[in-house]
């Protein structure tokens, strides 16, 4: 009874079904689900009083920085606005200050985060050399390839590459790709870099850049077993591509960020520099079919490629020099909860694209509330309605080129484990709550 808590009277959405119940979680495990008068005694009791309760949510595309790049991000801040987010489990990226391409890396970041984190965080790698993957396996939950932009020694030609997918998938892990073709983009970025337009930017940034990059790495390998996920889908040239890999039965997964899906080209002479992304945002007849993909599954999941940069940093005035990238942790729930709201999308698919389909792609063993389970478990007050306020992030990037929508679900509480770290607007718990994920984590 000592760590124990039950959470009373929450409409708990499991299996595609919405229950009228009660949770009980002891020892970081929920044990038992069911009306008050079912549930063993515990030390904490919450009455919910009719709250959505969801299973924590899974980023698996997050750019926690820290370590030179703290700055902009670190393991606290990023953890403090996932869990504001409703998020439980990140996997973070490894291009940071320094790369994390080696096992010596890998290690010197998970004991800096060990007492930092407040939510589940395991780590992508980026290896140096070929040899790296074998010898990172334990650590690794899976190996980003940037095709726009080299993060590490190990080049993209596609020798290189099938060798990787292979090695990657021996030791029977997933190889991630940001897919843009650099060779492609670093041609037009050398022509159009004279123009100061935006347009310009968005030019040497065509979609075509990404199909390519999905077709190069989908025809480097056709090692059945080779598991495969691209990041942030953002054209229909590369929804194509994958969906017909799906066909053949190989093991093809991607996803699609809350911006590419509900902002546009259109939008961005309005947000300026903010608004620059990579892959930028699309126009709006491609945005429209995006959205589409994440409704009929073509696109499996949502991530947030939460990228803080300093305000400094997005307002240069140059928009060749403006980091891509934006916070996302804080507002992707709301933004997507708001579209379940209007009947967009149905709620059922938004927790499978959120929790259960990222969580089975990288072999985490969370995203569902079962009895057994890891108590990782986020309520929601589905009648909350606010306005996106970037200046009350806990993210250190107070900015958003969603600020000022009106957006409807709240998180209220998000629990780690069974332990309360997020509570009305405000961290709880302890840093170092989280825990580090890795392959062979149990649960
Ligand atoms: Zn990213």
């Amino acid at each position: 009874m000592s760590d124990s808590t039950n959470i009373l009277d929450v409409r708990l959405y499991q299996k595609g079904k919405l229950l009228e119940t009660g949770i009980s979680i002891a020892n970081g495990r929920i044990v038992k689900l069911g009306r008050e008068s079912a549930l063993p005694a515990a030390a904490e009791t919450i009455r919910a009083r009719g709250l959505l309760a969801l299973p924590g949510l899974v980023d698996v595309h997050v750019h926690l920085r820290d370590l030179g790049l703290s700055y902009k991000e670190d393991y606290l801040s990023g953890t403090s606005a996932a869990a504001a987010g409703g998020f439980t489990t990140l996997i973070d990226m490894p291009n940071t200050n320094p790369v994390t391409d080696s096992l010596d890396r890998l290690r010197e970041k998970m004991d800096l985060a060990k007492g930092k984190i407040l939510v589940n965080v395991g780590f992508n790698l980026v290896p140096k050399s070929l040899d790296t993957i074998a010898e990172t396996k334990d650590l690794a939950m899976g190996y980003k390839i940037n095709l726009v932009k080299q993060w590490s020694d190990l080049p993209t030609d596609d020798t290189t590459l099938r060798a990787l997918i292979e090695r990657v998938a021996s030791i029977g892990k997933i190889t991630v790709f940001h897919a843009e073709e650099g060779s492609t983009v670093d041609e037009l970025e050398s022509r159009l870099k004279g123009s100061s337009s935006l347009k310009s930017y968005y030019k040497a940034h065509p979609p075509e850049a990404e199909d390519e990059a999905v077709a190069r790495v989908l025809g480097c390998t056709h090692e059945r077993r080779a598991r495969i996920h691209f990041c942030h889908v953002s054209s229909t040239g590369s929804l194509r591509l994958i969906r017909k890999a799906k066909r053949q039965g190989r093991h093809v997964t991607c996803e699609v960020t809350p911006h590419h899906i509900l902002l546009s080209e259109e939008s961005s002479s309005r947000l300026g520099g903010i608004s620059i992304m990579d892959p930028p945002l699309r126009r709006r007849q491609i945005t429209g079919k995006l959205f589409a993909a994440l409704k009929g599954r073509a696109a499996d999941i949502v991530a947030s490629d939460h990228a803080p940069h300093s305000l400094d940093e997005k307002t240069r005035p140059s928009w060749w020099n403006i980091p891509p990238g934006i916070p996302g942790l804080e507002t992707t729930l709301p933004l997507l909860l708001t579209e379940v709201a209007k009947g967009t999308i149905s709620l059922r698919r938004l927790v499978e694209a959120l929790a259960e389909r990222p969580s089975k792609i990288f072999n985490l063993n969370c995203g569902a509330l079962d009895v057994g389970a890891v108590a990782d478990v986020v309520l929601v007050d589905m009648k909350r309605r606010f306005k996106i306020d970037s200046s009350k992030f806990l993210s250190k990037a107070k900015y958003s080129p969603f600020d000022g929508r009106s957006v409807r679900g709240r998180v209220v509480k998000t629990f780690v484990r069974g332990r309360l770290v997020y509570d009305e607007g405000r961290i709880v718990g302890e840093p170092g709550t989280g825990s580090i994920v890795t392959p062979t984590t149990e649960d």
